[in-house]
């Protein structure tokens, strides 16, 4: 299987060559040459399989440079019940993405029983060990500069720490992360996690980030990488839940299922269009958004006009707080008959600050074959869908998560089986949960009183060049 870029203008490459890189050189991000066909009888065999060895077939159909005991190996050390031992009372853990049914025909799956409580964990602990694995094999070490203001970074060291080659700093906005959220990255005492707290707002970090990339000799004499969500390998560890969450909704591979998927930036759903591409029964992608509602708009319009930083919301899932869908391109590739000068003339005015319009193009009429739906929540949806699920059902949900249920229930057709995606737990946006329920939601045991746990962080002041220095310092 070779991967190919969404622009055209990449040398086809092998799975471990585009495992470690971000974008292709060309601007555009790497999708594989086609994809993969499930048969019937593959669906009907993978129906009975455990987590591992139904992501180990998945797997297998999109890396050919890895061996299987190999892959296998990993894999089986990425999804263990211990790693994903955080699910609801009375779920089985070694199920590793529990199926939850709220009344007949709306289900959760859960995905964020891993050690941060958020679905990003699910693809990252993967590239963790994919990482460190290729890295080995060619005798590389690589530095992981990035920067959070929460879910992303927290996700990435939990994936990182401890991994032979891999060495992470993780920039982080001074005070402005909530007490559970600077315990669960700072409490971290792996020596290969370096967390530096700057004194300036979650811009400033990132501008430190782009500061350093953009210095070409440092970056390539430190080797500096990035676990952003355009690798590919996140992408493809995500497509593996779609599989089980049909499964698990279903019977038998005759039936049809839709997802509602909480999206920011495109990724997860993404895998599941790639799901879908595959021979998945997939009825209809329900794309929800919260009021930066830029992927909404497209769906329902055929404009895709991304929006500034300064016009984009902070919002209580704050997650989904994007202007801009990095994955959006590869749905796009697809949409246009992946005929990549129509994605370069698209994204020639994108990334110029610009828009494109579907309408008038033959590709609008092509949308609806791709069968998505999408819909918007705000902060009083949101605030209303967790009251009346945890009265309705007893079961308390996070605001993402609350999103995707609100824009579900508005899409629900009769027998249709909904899975909406669960992609973090309560605990870590206890703010809102307060606001909607007047009650603090509760964590799992293993967390309580983390925040008095010892903290390694580094303070700093807003100057690429100091942290530049400190990680010259370190290698
Ligand atoms: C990242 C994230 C999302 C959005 O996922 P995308 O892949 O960016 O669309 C939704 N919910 C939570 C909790 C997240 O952390």
């Amino acid at each position: 299987m070779k991967y190919i870029s969404t622009r055209g203008g990449a040398a086809p490459q092998s799975f471990c060559d585009i495992l470690l890189g971000g974008l292709a050189p060309d601007g555009g991000l790497y999708l594989p040459e086609s994809y993969p066909q499930v048969s019937g009888t593959e669906l009907a065999e993978w129906r009975e399989l455990p987590y591992p060895a139904l992501a180990l077939r998945i797997l297998q159909k999109y890396i050919d440079d890895i061996p299987a005991c190999d892959l296998k190996t990993l894999v089986d050390r990425t999804y263990t019940e211990r790693t994903y031992r955080w699910c609801r009372p009375g779920r089985d853990a070694s199920d590793i993405t529990p199926l939850t049914t709220l009344a007949p025909g709306l289900h959760l799956l859960e995905l964020s029983n891993g050690p941060t409580l958020a679905f990003k964990d699910m693809a990252m602990q993967l590239l963790g060990n994919l990482f460190e694995y290729v890295l080995e094999q060619r005798g590389e070490a690589i530095n992981i500069l990035g920067a959070t203001s929460g879910d992303t970074g927290s996700a990435a060291e939990y994936a990182m720490r401890g991994k032979q080659g891999v060495r992470v700093f993780m920039l982080s906005p001074e005070g402005k992360m909530s007490a559970f959220q600077r315990a669960q990255m700072y409490s971290l005492q792996d020596e290969n996690i370096i967390n530096i707290a700057i004194r300036g707002m979650f811009d400033d970090c990132q501008d430190i980030v782009k500061a350093v990339s953009n210095d070409a000799d440092f970056k390539s004499r430190y080797k500096i990488s990035a676990v952003n969500s355009i690798n590919w390998a996140r992408v493809l560890a995500q497509v593996v839940y779609y599989f089980k969450g049909y499964f698990a909704a279903t019977r038998s591979n005759e039936e049809q299922v839709s997802f509602c998927v909480p999206s920011g930036n495109f990724g997860n759903i993404c895998a599941g269009h790639v799901a879908r591409m595959m021979g998945l029964p997939i009825a209809r992608l329900v794309l929800a958004t919260n009021e930066n509602d830029v992927l909404n708009e497209f769906f329902r319009t055929g404009i895709y006009r991304p929006r500034g930083a300064a016009d984009t919301y902070v919002t209580s899932s704050p997650s989904m707080d994007i202007s801009k869908a990095s994955n959006f391109e590869r749905f796009v590739f697809d949409l246009v008959g992946r005929d990549p000068a129509v994605v370069r003339e698209f994204w020639a005015s994108v990334d110029a600050g610009g828009s494109f319009d579907l309408n008038g193009s033959p590709y609008m009429a092509q949308l609806p074959v791709f069968r998505f739906i999408s819909g918007k929540s705000t902060h009083v949806d949101r605030l209303a869908t967790i009251r009346e699920v945890w009265q309705t059902y007893q079961v308390m949900i996070d605001t993402h998560t609350a999103d995707a249920v609100k824009v579900a229930r508005e899409n629900t057709v009769p027998c249709d089986q909904m899975v909406v995606l669960e992609t973090a737990q309560p605990v870590k946006f206890a703010e809102t949960i307060q606001e909607a329920l007047g009650c603090e939601p509760s964590r799992p045991q293993e967390l309580e009183g983390i925040e008095a746990l010892p903290q390694r962080v580094v303070v700093m002041d807003a100057d690429a060049r100091a942290v530049m220095d400190l990680i010259a310092a370190s290698c």
